[in-house]
């Protein structure tokens, strides 16, 4: 019988170091400082800015909030942006997405400095993580699911890592950290012919599909590590990608949903403005 990872309590650690850090830059008169720009009526999105807010005030990060209507076209976002890039007390600055509909996606967050680009979706950023970079940031849910692999000891050396799942902010980055770890990758998605056939294989498997309870225990290797990225909205419940309760019965250990992956994206969001804060200061 496998077991849920407490993922509240790494977060719980790993929030006190880095308020520990917070703490240090504010002795040395050092602020830092998280610019949020929220452009879509996406119920989802006001959640995760509020949520973002709450843990900015528990480490006493500053948070600045630009609350725009639909009335704003692609320019009137690009030039918020620049003025925050221009903005020397600004360490960090995240556009939320989905933007409205009618917003360019690409021209907003290609607008973002590379050095305040908290959430790592520039494609610079991408391209950095994509070369093995060191001196990158990191996009916050594959940044957060590192964080438990390495907080329960996972050696990805040698192991399959499977991900069911290839968007821009989750399934590319975390494949490209993974293999870094010298995993040996797979990457499937929506045209791959028969999914089961590689999570049966799966040391460790993330799901990042949006597909609720996609993964059942048919398709999991006995003794597997189980990442559930999904965040499904059914019948006023969330639900993960995995059909978690009876995947237990086969994996090793697997992350909650809710309760799980969703809490790490935040604390590493929150790394990413700490980690600009020094860099932007040395
Ligand atoms: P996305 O951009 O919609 O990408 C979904 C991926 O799943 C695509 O690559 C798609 O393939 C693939 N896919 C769709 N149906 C499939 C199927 N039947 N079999 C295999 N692959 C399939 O979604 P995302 O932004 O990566 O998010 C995925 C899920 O994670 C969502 O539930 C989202 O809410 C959640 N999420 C959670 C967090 C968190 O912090 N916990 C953060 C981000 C996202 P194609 O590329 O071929 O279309």
């Amino acid at each position: 019988m496998g077991e849920k990872i407490n993922v509240k309590d790494i977060v719980k650690r790993k929030k006190e170091e880095l308020k520990q850090k917070v703490d240090s830059l504010k002795k040395k008169g050092i602020q830092p400082k998280l610019a949020v720009i929220l452009a879509s009526e996406d119920e989802a999105s006001k959640i995760y800015v509020g949520k973002k807010r709450k843990m900015c005030e528990e480490l006493g990060i500053e948070q600045e909030e630009y609350i725009l209507d639909k009335n704003v076209n692609t320019e009137d976002v690009v030039n918020i942006v620049k003025k925050l890039n221009m903005d020397k007390s600004v360490n960090g600055i995240l556009v939320q997405l989905p933007l409205f509909k009618h917003l360019d996606m690409d021209e907003v967050l290609d607008s973002i400095s590379d050095k305040k680009d908290v959430d790592g979706f520039h494609p610079l950023t991408l391209g950095k993580l994509f070369i093995g970079e060191k001196e990158t940031f990191v996009s916050c849910t594959p940044k957060g699911i590192m964080t438990i692999l390495d907080d329960i000891g996972v050696d990805c050396e040698g192991k399959h890592a499977v991900i069911v799942g290839r968007s821009r902010i989750v399934g590319k980055p975390i494949s490209q950290l993974l293999l870094k770890r010298g995993a040996t990758v797979t990457v499937c998605h929506s045209k791959t012919k028969d999914i089961s056939l590689f999570t049966k294989q799966a040391d460790i498997l993330v799901a990042a599909v949006g597909r609720p309870h996609i993964i059942t225990k048919d398709m999991v290797k006995k003794d597997a590590i189980v990442i559930d990225v999904g965040i499904n909205r059914v019948d006023g419940k969330i639900l993960g990608d995995v059909d978690t309760e009876n995947v237990l019965d086969v994996c090793d250990r697997i992350t909650p949903v809710p309760g799980g992956v969703g809490l790490t994206t935040v604390l590493s969001l929150l790394e990413n403005v700490v980690q600009a804060t020094i860099e932007q200061n040395k």
